[in-house]
């Protein structure tokens, strides 16, 4: 089974001059769902504590994930949907900033800790995720990724944790 097959490119999307990654036809195909998932879990260095996983499409394999390797799994979430106390970390975009937050009770000193999301892309996300894992006393043992888009150098960025990704572009 080619997983490159179950993902749909759309042009111009969210913006003019964006190529998205539509994972949506992975999701509708329950083989390539499943085979997806074996194949995300044999990078998966074990024992994992927490699942991380970035709003919204990281849900999808970060919850099956977590499930799979036993571990506890924490949404990341835009600001303003969490109820409970957070921690918040703001980034830099190409143009203006982003924020994300994830309740401080999420993660304990010393868990072993595996980032989930679909896609690498510049790597920003992922990045201020890992840094809020580290405040509160969590260990990034790799970053995970369904796709990388190379040409974005998004590594560069994450150069201080282990990175993987199942499809390359
Ligand atoms: P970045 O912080 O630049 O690595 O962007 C990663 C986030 O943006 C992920 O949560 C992705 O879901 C989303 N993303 C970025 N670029 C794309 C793309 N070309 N197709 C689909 N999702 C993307």
């Amino acid at each position: 089974m080619n997983l490159y097959d179950f993902i749909r490119d759309i042009s111009d999307f969210p913006k003019e001059g964006i190529l998205f990654k539509d994972i949506t036809p992975l999701l509708l195909d329950t083989k390539a769902f499943e085979t997806a998932c074996i194949q995300l879990l044999e990078m998966v260095p074990t024992p994992i504590d927490k699942v991380v996983a970035m709003e919204s499409r990281g849900f999808f394999f970060g919850t099956h994930l977590a499930q799979s390797l036993n571990a506890g799994f924490v949404p990341v979430r835009k600001p303003g949907k969490l109820p409970a106390e957070k921690i918040s970390n703001t980034y830099d975009l190409e143009y203006g900033t982003d924020t994300l937050e994830m309740h401080k009770d999420a993660i304990q000193k010393g868990d072993r800790v595996l980032v989930h999301d679909d896609v690498l892309a510049t790597g920003g996300t992922a990045k201020a995720t890992c840094e809020i894992i580290e405040s509160l006393g969590g260990t990034v043992v790799q970053c995970n990724f369904l796709m990388e888009l190379e040409f974005l150098n998004g590594k560069n960025k994450l150069s201080n944790y282990p990175i993987k990704a199942l499809l390359k572009y």
